[in-house]
């Protein structure tokens, strides 16, 4: 029982939180057991990698764009880059629920070589 309400309190801190937003929109509900992410898709559900944004925001790069000139986040890879075309369109999900990514079991390895590929795009730093 005391577990059961640990989790409420937690997911309802969660919910309010203005931090994590990144990873909330993929994962909805908080949950006890752990989970084993690879640096790849820990950087996609942080948004904390090798993206244009993320540099661009701590002033370590100058332009915080894809070279496709659209908004460099880890989302953009995911959902709008045409340079992803090729590995993001093996996708199945939802695109309207983000939350359904990894509903599916493929979508962890296609998201991971998506941001393996970004990682080894965007210029070193
Ligand atoms: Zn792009």
């Amino acid at each position: 029982m005391l577990r059961d309400e640990i989790v409420k309190i937690w997911q309802q801190r969660w919910n309010a939180s203005k931090n994590g937003r990144q990873t909330a929109l993929y994962i909805k509900n908080v949950k006890v057991h752990q989970h084993s992410l690879d640096r790849y898709l820990l950087q996609f559900l942080t948004g904390h990698g090798r993206f244009p944004y993320y540099f661009h925001k701590f002033g370590l790069a100058a332009d915080p764009n894809c070279t496709c000139g659209l908004l460099g986040d880890a989302n953009h890879y995911i959902f709008h880059c045409p340079l992803t075309l090729r590995l993001r369109k093996k996708l199945r999900f939802d695109s309207n629920q983000p939350e359904t990514l990894f509903h599916n079991k493929e979508n962890f390895g296609i998201t991971r070589d998506i941001v393996s590929w970004v990682c080894k795009t965007v210029p070193q730093i």
